[in-house]
């Protein structure tokens, strides 16, 4: 069982300052067990030298590889490459920014070996600040009720997947992707391992607070139509309101006459359809916008350049 071909698969966007700290690190690693591995770069439309420094790694290095998109895809395409591409028995996705322990490789491998096909490292949250942990919490709370899978705070994308996984992964086509849930979705033995947080080693964080909130809605609407139906109860609800309202209304002017004063139920009535109405049309327009992008079928992502297609396998000697 050494000789299992791993394929370490990293996402990047503007990490020149990261490229090489990783690769010397994850050589480090490599260079203690004797597994084959493969170290495949995404370059995700860097605007820096990211992509200089990968081919010349890659042009000393023959387990370095290196796959260019033509701009900036985003995460969720790049690691739909990378997948690709890997010819590992298992790859291993993490990010670049050595926020994810590098040591931990082999205990992945380790669960793989044991015979998991899924391998989770599951960060805490130390270090981030209150209001981003309790946030997270909160959100992944509200997912749990919300979406069919799943989902766990603190286990995202630094995994590692069998052969089988990645072709389940790589068989969903679907273009709105929220890979958290993609991965729970397949199923699968699964091991979590759990590590400590750690910051970014270098240059910023490519998640701003809107990116965040749209990652957030993704993760609901992508999964089931549950927000549908909850449209659909709250219009029910305000229906069986309304009529309840008229009804009274009614009886009270059978008895009383109309009386002038009725401002404030008016405008109270009116701000809460149109605002009932807004919230589901948003909803429905959720939906649509997700089945336009799906109805396109266009391509996850294009490449510019590779050295992937050359089947250059390192294997690195015994002992
Ligand atoms: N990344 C990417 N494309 C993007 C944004 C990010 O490939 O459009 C990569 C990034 O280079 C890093 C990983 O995804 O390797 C995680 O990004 P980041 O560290 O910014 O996210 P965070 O750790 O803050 O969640
Ligand atoms: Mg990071």
């Amino acid at each position: 069982m050494n000789k299992t071909f791993i394929s370490v698969l990293i996402p990047s966007y503007n990490e020149s300052e990261n490229i090489l700290a990783i690769y010397h690190a994850l050589k480090e690693e490599f260079s203690q067990k004797i597994d084959r591995y493969e170290i495949l770069f995404i370059d995700d439309g860097s605007t820096d030298q990211s992509l200089e420094i990968m081919k010349e790694l890659a042009l000393h290095h023959p387990e370095v590889k290196y796959i260019a998109l033509t701009r900036n895809f985003g995460k969720e395409a790049a690691m739909f490459a990378g997948l690709k591409h890997a010819k590992g028995d298992a790859a291993i996705i993490m990010d670049a920014d050595l926020q994810h322990p590098v040591s931990l490789v082999h205990t992945l491998i380790e669960g793989y070996k044991e015979g998991y096909e899924q391998v989770i490292a599951q960060r805490n949250r130390t270090g981030d600040s209150y209001i981003r942990s309790k946030l997270s919490s909160l959100y992944y709370r509200l997912l749990e009720k919300l979406v069919d899978v799943k989902l766990k705070d603190g286990q995202g994308d630094f995994r590692l997947l069998s052969r089988n996984a990645i072709d389940a992964i790589l068989e969903i086509g679907e273009r709105n992707r929220f890979s958290k849930g993609l991965f729970s979705w397949i199923g699968f033995k699964q091991k979590v391992i759990k590590y400590d947080n750690t910051d970014r080693k270098a240059g910023k964080s490519k998640w701003s607070f809107k990116k965040l909130i749209d990652y957030g809605i993704e993760g609901v609407v992508s999964f089931n139509h549950k927000p549908l139906r909850l449209c659909l109860y709250t219009g029910v609800a305000t229906f069986l309101l309304g009529i309840f309202f008229i009804t009274v209304m009614f009886i009270k002017i059978l008895f009383n006459g109309i009386s002038v004063p009725g401002y404030f139920t008016t405008i109270s009535s009116v701000l809460f359809l149109g605002g009932a109405q807004l919230f589901s049309l948003g909803v429905i327009g959720e939906y649509i916008g997700r089945i336009y992008v799906e109805t396109k079928h266009r391509p996850h992502y294009l490449i510019e350049d590779t050295n992937t297609v050359e089947e250059i396998v390192y294997a690195k000697e015994q002992g």
